[in-house]
């Protein structure tokens, strides 16, 4: 048996198609057929299918990961085409997790892929990670960086974590219990109120291309063992200088989590100032038939459209109203006189946060239009433009 086991540590851990194709890792000394076999072995789960998770996602499968697990709650958006590049035209209206699983399966039939279309939130990121051997944070709110942060300090997980913000990317490596982890870095979880809306906030293409394939390359590295990480460094790239700095951080003496002052025994819940980590708004979801029949059977409704102005003046539901999110804690008062309030958005993202606001504010509401006016068919909007 031990000449077959070595066998099996050698050539024969591969078949044609894969000696074909990881040949350039091959080729690398440090990488060789060593290193192949344990990305074979090797789990990774990306949280966030978007501008980060795409790059990330595909170079992991490429690279012959042998597992990939994929979190995302989100659907595919025509604005995400312009750098969601995973996905393409014909994904727009379908599940990200489910779109970019399938993708990932015709890029490399030898990585077995797990989608899992749900959010992400402090009371399932304990489950969602376990049994992974890393994770990718390709996030885009702090709500869901601590979660993961926590949950992977705890199970002493790797995490590659990383952020973007216009032009400027940032990245670390967590490594508990040898390296400092995130709350050490950022003690304080940055006020919702202070936080840029994602939908607001301008993002250049290939900036989380960079990132994100930096992480993949920090999670090849960490999954054969080779080279020195970000763990304990904070990586920040300015794409307008093309210049990038990393510095160093130490353990804090108070951190809440992984200091001998540690308070934090599982993951905590954080309002999330930018949508994904966000626990699901307990508002009930209407369909776009449900919805169709409520607006023909009840004269009391109250339709919200909680987009820009810009995008309720290119066509909106017959009827509604228009208090884009960024102004609606203003205009609760407002919202009190008013009956049966159904509020959408154009993909059903910011209409959630929306119905958590007026939940949270004890407005009584009917829900949220599941999936927005993606469902529903562009002929049938008033006021677009001839
Ligand atoms: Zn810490």
């Amino acid at each position: 048996m031990d000449s077959t086991e070595q066998n099996s540590g050698t050539s024969e851990a591969f078949d044609k198609g894969e000696e074909a194709r990881y040949l350039r890792h091959f080729t690398l000394p440090e990488i060789g057929r060593e290193g192949q076999r344990r990305l074979k072995e090797a789990s990774v789960l990306v949280v966030g299918a978007g501008g980060l998770g795409s790059p990330a996602l595909l170079y992991l499968a490429a690279a012959g990961v042998g597992r990939i697990g994929i979190i995302d709650f989100d659907i595919v958006d025509a604005s995400n085409l312009q750098r969601q590049i995973i996905y393409g035209e014909a994904d727009i209206g379908r599940a990200k997790a489910l779109a970019a699983g399938e993708h990932l399966r015709s890029l490399n039939p030898y990585v077995r892929v797990e989608s899992y279309d749900m959010r992400l939130n402090a009371t399932n990121v304990m489950s969602a990670v376990r049994g992974y051997d890393l994770v990718l944070d390709g996030s885009d709110n702090f709500a869901a960086k601590y979660a993961l942060n926590d949950a992977c300090v705890l199970q002493s997980i790797p995490l590659v974590i990383a952020g973007i913000y216009r032009f400027e990317g940032q990245m670390t490596v967590i490594q508990a219990p040898t390296s400092p982890c995130y709350r050490c870095l950022f003690p304080e979880v940055p006020d919702a109120s202070g936080m840029p809306n994602c939908a607001e906030t301008g993002v250049a293409g290939p900036l989380p291309g960079i990132v994100g394939s930096l992480q993949a390359m920090e999670a090849v590295k960490l999954l054969v063992g080779i080279g020195s990480t970000l763990s304990g460094k904070l990586l920040v790239f300015d794409a307008l200088s093309m210049s990038s700095r990393s510095f160093n951080f130490d353990f804090d003496p108070a951190c809440l989590l992984c200091s001998a002052a540690a308070l934090i025994t599982s993951p905590m819940d954080y309002a999330a100032g930018c949508a994904a980590a966000q626990p699901a708004a307990e508002a009930p979801l209407l369909s776009a038939a449900e919805l169709r029949t409520m607006m023909t059977q009840r004269d009391s409704l109250t339709l919200i459209d909680v987009r820009e102005e810009a995008e309720y003046a290119a066509g909106h539901l017959a009827g509604a109203m228009v208090i884009p999110l960024g102004r609606l804690t203003q205009e609760l008062d407002s919202l009190r006189s008013l009956n049966n309030i159904v509020v959408y958005c154009h993909s059903g993202r910011r209409s959630l946060q929306a119905a958590s606001i007026l939940q949270q504010a004890n407005i009584p509401m009917l829900g949220s239009l599941k999936g927005g006016l993606l469902q529903w068919p562009d002929a049938e909007l008033e006021g677009r433009p001839e």
